[in-house]
């Protein structure tokens, strides 16, 4: 059995040549979002941690609580749980029962809003006969009501479980569709635009795999829903996933690729300026580019 390389203890986990027991992986873990809240200047915020159930959007509200405990009080930030329950059968009654659990062991203020409620629409109804898969729909409605929220509630910045994994994904495939846009934004964090009702996002798993907040989830019992939602077996990103995987074997390829556009935007200027955000004509809420976002286009103009 392998042994800690700090301390001698018993390893689970190693990297790069480095052992990890519970304790040390625990501190690399907190480091890693740790060097995020510094990139992104969050402290004496107030952060709305968007929580979906799933183990990634934990596992950053355990680990903003944790990191909160250490901060002097003028450095602390003010956090709450924010979910949206979609209303896809038995999967979003699991997350919500997961959200609950994750608020009462944290004690963290949870927010709970439902899908049907405000759109009177299920999901289902609202991405039938549209060509973009549920997925992509899902992500505009979700993305809308996390701002919408966190603008109306006054919060500095809403905070998300993406992790490394994902940003590697989305940085692959910016690179094969040469979406340049995408290669050079800031995508550790989103400063607020007040003005254009739009709310500073933060990703503090930016430098984390999927694999190290699953283990971190696991071994703190985090609560988290191990539910698969019935749709996420049709993402389109499936087939780059794999082929990402595959590179990740022969070199260290994710690491390389999500340092890209931080790297990048230090030589080049976001592209979405200020001024390319339009206020939507009927909820006023910011639009690229367009004279009605892609919310209301998705649920109050079309029939
Ligand atoms: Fe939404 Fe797709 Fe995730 Fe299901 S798998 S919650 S539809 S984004
Ligand atoms: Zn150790
Ligand atoms: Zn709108």
């Amino acid at each position: 059995m392998a042994k800690c390389s700090f301390c001698s203890g018993k390893a689970i986990y190693s990297k790069d040549r480095t052992s990890f027991c519970k304790k040390h992986f625990n501190r690399f873990f907190i480091k890693k979002v740790e060097k995020v809240l510094h990139m992104s200047k969050l402290f004496n915020k107030k952060v709305l941690i968007a929580v979906s159930g799933g183990k990634d959007s934990s596992a950053v509200a355990f680990a903003l609580k944790k990191l909160n405990e250490n901060l002097a009080s003028s450095r602390k930030n003010r956090l709450e749980l924010f979910h949206i329950n979609l209303g896809i059968s038995e999967f979003s009654e699991d997350c919500l029962a997961s959200v609950k659990e994750l608020s009462k062991l944290l004690n963290l203020k949870l927010h709970v809003v439902s899908l049907v409620d405000i759109t009177q629409k299920s999901l289902e109804e609202i991405a039938k006969n549209r060509l973009q898969p549920i997925c992509g729909i899902c992500g505009t409605i979700k993305r809308y009501l996390f701002n919408k929220f966190a603008f109306e509630n006054g919060f500095d910045f809403i905070a998300t479980g993406h992790n490394l994994d994902d940003e590697a994904l989305l940085i692959f495939n910016a690179l094969i569709s040469r979406n340049i846009t995408n290669l050079v934004e800031n995508r550790v964090f989103k400063p607020s635009i007040p003005e254009k009702k739009l709310v500073g996002r933060v990703k503090p798993l930016y430098f984390l795999q999927e694999e190290e907040t699953l283990l971190y989830a696991n071994i703190n019992e985090i609560p988290y829903s191990k539910k698969d939602c019935k749709y996420s077996k049709k993402k389109r990103v499936i087939k780059n996933r794999e082929i990402l995987s595959e590179l990740e074997k022969k070199v260290p390829i994710k690491k390389a690729l999500v340092v890209l556009p931080i790297k990048l935007s230090s030589y080049m200027k976001d592209q979405k300026k200020e001024e390319d955000y339009k206020k939507c004509k009927l909820c006023s809420y910011p639009t690229i580019k367009r004279d009605i976002c892609r919310f209301c286009e998705l649920i109050r103009v079309e029939k």
